[in-house]
């Protein structure tokens, strides 16, 4: 596999939500990383938005870059047939591993996981750890109460304003693709 021009790290939710939106747009995402010739970098699983996202990747032709702790291979179905599979000893190396092999972060529709891991590379960035960028996919609005809930933070004192400058929320992969092109080396 030639380097990649960019590896996107995408956290999104190992179940599938409740509208047919959010695995569409997790297909999209999935596909357009293999189109662009950019890498996958994911949990590693096979289920939910997740699974949806690496299979549209690897039926397209994308290389991709899973990271699993050992205790959760059989519970989110650790996907064997990748690029690269990490097998991790933590939580907290899953996320460092996925984090560093990663130019951009996306976000996708998921649950408490999901918001864990925006929030530990958000927090990374407040503190100057580092400047990737960091997109939430905001599929049918998914994402605003927590946009609202950032900007609450901000607005009572608990966050600098800058806060909000740290990420940027996108509606579509289209307007996605757009911003990961700006990436692209
Ligand atoms: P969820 O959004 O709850 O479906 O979880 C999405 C993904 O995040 C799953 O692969 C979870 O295993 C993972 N996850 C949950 N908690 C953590 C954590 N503390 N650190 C890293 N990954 C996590």
């Amino acid at each position: 596999m030639p380097v990649p021009s960019l590896s996107v790290c995408v956290f999104c939710g190992s179940r599938s939500g409740l509208s047919r939106a959010y695995v569409a747009e997790a297909r999209a995402l999935g596909a357009l990383i293999a189109e662009r010739g950019w890498r996958l970098v994911y949990g590693a699983g096979d289920i939910g938005i997740m699974g949806e996202v690496a299979r549209a990747s690897l039926t397209a032709g994308a290389d991709v870059f899973g990271v699993i702790p050992t205790h959760l291979m059989q519970a989110e179905q650790g996907k064997r047939n990748i690029g690269t599979l990490v097998v991790t000893e933590t939580m907290h190396e899953r996320k460092k591993v996925m984090f560093t092999n990663s130019d951009v972060v996306v976000v996708l529709p998921g649950g408490a996981g999901t918001l864990d891991e925006f929030f530990e590379v958000l927090t990374w960035r407040q503190i100057g750890l580092h400047e990737k960028p960091i997109y939430l996919l905001d599929v049918d609005g998914f994402w605003q109460p927590l946009i609202t809930l950032v900007d609450h933070v901000i607005a009572r004192g608990f966050a600098d304003p800058s806060l909000r400058g740290f990420f940027q929320s996108v509606a579509s992969v289209a307007e996605l693709d757009m911003k990961l092109k700006q990436h692209d080396r």
